[in-house]
């Protein structure tokens, strides 16, 4: 069978795939997509249905396309910020191949021998932009028994989805607490498991917190605040875009627990970790506060005083009193929504490329086997690394990367390629 021979080789079409075409076409270096599925895929069937961008739409999108019919405070329903991608790929003449699965890369000489499920491809540069997300992590802590149903945020749709009953929610992220929040509003009785967070303000003295991190420097950030590795960020765009405030839930009835800690005979026991927990989240809140204000004054900003946002609304009692064994069955629980993360997959990946964990190696994107880059990753180069803005930027660079390495070794691909 012949083998098609490319320069440079982009593995997933999502956005971080797309940026990537879009800095390598700028440059002139000859690239082709493949992608599995669709573009976005991920933001089409790997999202529960009523999911929003969490960032508005002036803020959630790449520099040269606005949204469609879409004003820029809103924020994007999953199904738009698919087709914007799709848009995007188009307006950029992204060349994307759909359908086409990469089974393994490994290396072969001066190339990498890429096996596709329509055959064998060379190229001399690959970029993996398959996704930071794509393996649900779900401990081990509750066994399957009847009567129990147990999924994983991603596996969730909608609230008619679920079995009649109680719904008990593991992990207090943005998808754990969007979820939490819609099953509360379609009249399920709720149980939270909050963990450590950090809990930004939605908006505050009228500019969104998407601004504020930026003109704070906060999405450059190159590498987390010690101990902040496996902190989680609550935030939501959902009914309009609302702070997440843990109080509130558990006043409008939601019952807020700690972290899951074990489970045995029937009963999860719950570490007394809540109220540190929700203080934490609290502090996190108003160091933003305080730093935006300190900006505000520093740069004569004609912002509208907010003294409200300082105000916190009453314990609810499970704060107060906070519960530290719930019996599944007592309590009612006939579903447990798994909101604890993801993982990456690289199965296909056959380079020595990942730690001992499973997880990449490199340097801003850039491997240890030359011609081999990640993408699309968080803290790939800053904060905003995994986020649509943020991996814009990392692909500039990678693109940038590729072209100054250029020459020299496979020029035989590259001479076919082009
Ligand atoms: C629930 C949730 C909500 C999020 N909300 C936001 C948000 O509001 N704003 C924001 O900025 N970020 C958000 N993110 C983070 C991030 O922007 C998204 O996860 C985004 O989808 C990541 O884009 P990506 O291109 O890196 O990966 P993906 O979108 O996952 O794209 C990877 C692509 O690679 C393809 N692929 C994988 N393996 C192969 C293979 N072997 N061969 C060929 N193709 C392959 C997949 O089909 C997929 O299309 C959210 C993440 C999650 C999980």
């Amino acid at each position: 069978m012949a083998v098609e021979k490319v320069d440079t080789l982009v593995i997933g079409a999502g956005q971080a795939g797309v940026a990537m075409s879009e800095h390598l076409g700028r440059r002139g270096l000859s690239h082709l997509v493949l992608e599995k599925a669709r573009i976005a895929e991920s933001w089409r069937t790997a999202r529960w249905d009523s999911l929003v961008a969490n960032g508005p739409a002036w803020h959630d999108r790449f520099p040269g396309l606005t949204f469609a019919s879409l004003d820029d405070e809103a924020f994007a329903p999953k199904e738009k910020v698919a087709d914007y991608f799709v848009s995007y790929a188009e307006k950029i003449r992204a060349p994307v191949r759909c359908g086409v699965e990469v089974k393994s890369v490994r290396r072969d000489g001066d190339a990498f021998h890429v096996e596709t499920s329509e055959g064998v491809i060379k190229a001399r540069n690959v970029v993996s932009a398959t996704g930071a997300f794509q393996r649900p992590v779900m401990p081990a802590l509750v066994p399957a028994r009847p009567g129990l149903a147990q999924i994983h945020s991603n596996a969730y749709r909608n609230p008619g989805q679920l079995p009649e009953g109680a719904v008990l929610v593991i992990g207090a992220g943005s998808s754990g607490t969007q979820i939490a929040d819609e099953l509360l509003r379609a009249g399920r009785r709720v149980y939270l498991s909050i963990g450590p967070h950090d809990r930004p303000p939605r908006r505050y003295r009228g500019k969104d917190f998407c601004w504020w991190l930026s003109v704070l420097g906060i999405w450059d950030l190159k590498v987390p605040a010690p101990n902040t590795e496996h902190v989680t960020i609550t935030v939501s765009g959902a009914y309009g875009g609302q702070t997440v405030d843990f109080r509130r839930l558990g006043n409008r009835g939601m019952t807020l627990l700690g972290r899951a800690e074990s489970y045995r005979d029937g009963v999860l026991e719950i570490a007394p970790d809540l109220m540190e927990n929700i203080e934490r989240g609290d502090a996190s809140y108003l160091s933003l506060l305080d730093r935006a204000d300190i900006y505000a004054a520093e740069n004569g900003l004609d912002l509208p005083e907010e003294p409200d946002a300082r105000r916190k609304e009453p314990d609810p009692a499970c704060l107060a009193d906070p519960v530290l064994a719930v019996n599944l069955t007592e309590a009612g629980i006939t579903t447990i929504i798994w909101a604890t993360g993801y993982t990456v997959d690289y199965g296909w990946l056959k380079l020595d490329v990942l730690d001992e964990k499973g997880r990449p190696v490199h340097e801003r994107g850039v491997s240890k086997v030359p011609g081999f880059f990640f993408v699309g990753l968080p803290w790939l180069s800053r904060r905003a690394s995994s986020f649509i803005w943020g991996c814009w930027h990392d692909a500039d660079y990678l693109a940038g990367y590729i072209a100054e390495h250029r020459g020299g070794q496979h020029a035989d691909i590259a001479a076919s390629a082009s």
